[in-house]
């Protein structure tokens, strides 16, 4: 008998420590200068509200997806397993916060305040007691969520009824009072492209996630599918920086194969990406140049110049592409003027880059 509690004990150990390690598959966005450039989803579920996994394997997929950080971010308001697993809003972060201090992933307690549209869903996340949110009077659950220092955004404007993706006066009044700081521009794989715009016009932080309520598939990630995230650029890897950096709206959202950002952070991105090397070969105009891609985005660039060549051209990702250029000495002198169609600064907006061409 004894042996076998030793035998089943010993079999529990081996299990333990293979899921311990279990490989971690890196996302490639190098940092950018001053920052470190933190993987993140704000947005999550789990079978405290109406996702159908265990706290602990969030933090498990965050791990195995290279992510820095993420929030667990159940219904307050909305819990279809309530029979099962009864309403305990503290529980799924004291459940996952061992996992993911062994597994050195961020974790930040949050939570998902429901309401049909208008005024919808909104995601108050660094929050310290979940409970204390869950009271009917909508402007009283974003005071005490205020009073506990959250960061707010709203969810997945695209969602739901006539009123989808309307500014309503909810979003002003909360934004008068300074209780809204951010908004979903991408959830899964919906981009909304006129909260895209509410963001700019309206100063709030870009945010992108996954709102996954299913396992995360196992499927090797490709440029146009993974997992929607926000990069944040702090300046520590912390909570406390990467709070501060969401306060500060340097975020960019990658979703398929694109970044959406603020033209600071996208430029320093391209720059930390893309390595132009010096021409290997010459002949007249033209010009045989390697360049690195050290980012995951597979970057898409297009000539602003007409007498440039070539007229688009695709860099692929974690990879060397060879790129022959045409152009006069006048535009090399300046850098060959192109826009990077898939890093965004505004809805249809592409970042402008130059490329300079060293030792020409
Ligand atoms: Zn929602
Ligand atoms: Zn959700």
């Amino acid at each position: 008998m004894k042996r076998v509690t030793i035998l089943v004990a010993a079999l529990l150990l081996l299990c333990a420590s293979a899921t311990a390690a279990e490989p971690r598959h890196d996302i490639h966005f190098p940092d950018i200068p001053g920052c470190h450039t933190l993987k993140c989803d704000f947005h999550t579920h789990t079978v405290f509200s109406d996702g159908n996994v265990w706290p602990t394997v969030r933090i498990d997929e965050a791990w195995r997806e290279g992510l820095d950080a993420i929030a667990l971010t159940d219904h307050i308001e909305y819990q279809p397993h309530r029979e099962d697993v009864p309403t305990n809003h503290s529980r799924p972060c004291e459940l996952a916060a061992g996992r993911a201090r062994e597994l050195g992933i961020l974790l930040i307690r949050g939570a998902e305040i429901t309401r049909d549209t208008p005024p919808g869903h909104h995601n108050a996340i660094f929050l310290d007691d979940i409970d204390r949110l869950a009271k009917e009077d909508f402007f009283a659950v974003f005071d005490t969520a205020q009073k506990q220092g959250a960061f707010v955004f709203w969810n997945h404007p695209g969602w739901q009824g006539l009123e989808a993706g309307k500014w309503g006066e909810a979003q002003q009044t909360l934004l008068d009072k300074k209780q809204l700081h951010g908004i979903e521009i991408c959830n899964g794989d919906s981009y909304y492209e006129y909260a895209h715009q509410l963001a700019l016009d309206k100063g709030l932080t870009l945010v992108g996630n996954s709102d996954i309520h299913d396992p995360s598939p196992e499927l090797q990630p490709t440029p146009e599918h993974h997992r929607t995230l926000t990069l944040v650029f702090a300046r520590e890897r912390n909570l406390e920086s990467l709070h501060d950096a969401l306060r500060a709206g340097r975020t960019a959202v990658w979703q398929k194969n694109r970044l959406i950002g603020n033209e600071n952070e996208l430029s320093a991105m391209f720059s930390a990406c893309v390595r132009v090397n010096p021409p290997h070969h010459r002949s007249g105009n033209r010009m045989w140049v390697a360049i690195d891609n050290r980012g995951e985005l597979e970057i898409e660039l297009e000539r602003i110049d007409e007498t440039v060549r070539p007229a688009r051209f695709v860099l692929a990702p974690l990879a060397t592409t060879l790129v022959r250029f045409e152009a006069s000495p006048e535009l090399r002198a300046q850098g060959l003027p192109y826009r990077t169609a898939n890093f965004l600064t505004g809805p249809a907006k592409p970042l402008n880059v130059k490329l300079v061409i060293p030792g020409d």
